[in-house]
């Protein structure tokens, strides 16, 4: 669990647990904020594929639900691995759910621009140029190893998950003008206490 602090404002600010039908309940992480050193350091490479890993996603995956994403980073909620979930249906279809770990991009084509944001930086959103296909090679929560091919939203969700487990956060993509203008923001309301 984080120690990290973050806005009391957000539902995913505080650590509870959420009863779900024919599951055991799961933690709802609260999600790290941007300036939290933790999200721009590469993440360690998961080696031991056990029930520890297994309830983390599940907590992950309740928690992005929770925070209302699409995707989600093991960085994002404290803990600098290799791992991260999407889901691009936000919790409507349970076969959408997809588990990355050690996931690397093997192939990208095409180019897409398109508005895109990150829970870990609330109330901002920039234009973000991705692939418009990439092939994911990654393991399962087991350990066994999968190629995964996503188009368009897809794409962008995996290529934003695999960018912050190397420490890389959307804002890098931005232009310069665009990305300064963030940074003056969120440093304004971190003086104001409101992040
Ligand atoms: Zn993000």
């Amino acid at each position: 669990m984080s120690d990290k602090s973050t806005s009391s404002k957000t539902p995913a600010a505080t650590a509870t647990e959420t009863p779900q039908v024919s599951s055991p309940p799961r933690r709802i992480y609260p999600i790290v904020k941007y300036g939290d050193p933790i999200l721009e350091k590469p993440g360690a490479p998961v080696k031991k594929f056990d029930a520890e890993l297994e309830g983390l996603v599940e907590d992950m995956f309740a928690s992005m639900y929770a925070a209302q994403g699409v995707g989600l980073a093991a960085p994002q909620i404290g803990k600098s691995v290799r791992f991260a979930v999407v889901d691009v249906t936000g919790g409507k279809n349970p076969e959408a759910k997809i588990v990355l770990v050690n996931p690397e991009v093997t192939h990208a084509e095409g180019e897409v621009r398109e508005e895109e944001g990150c829970l870990s930086i609330p109330g901002f959103r920039g234009y973000v140029v991705r692939p418009q296909f990439v092939t994911v090679k990654a393991q399962n929560v087991k350990g066994e190893p999968f190629e995964i091919r996503g188009e368009n939203l897809l794409a962008r969700a995996f290529c934003h998950e695999i960018d912050h487990l190397n420490g890389i956060l959307f804002l890098q993509h931005l232009g310069m003008l665009k990305r300064d203008m963030i940074k003056r923001k969120i440093k304004k309301l971190k003086k104001q206490g409101e992040w």
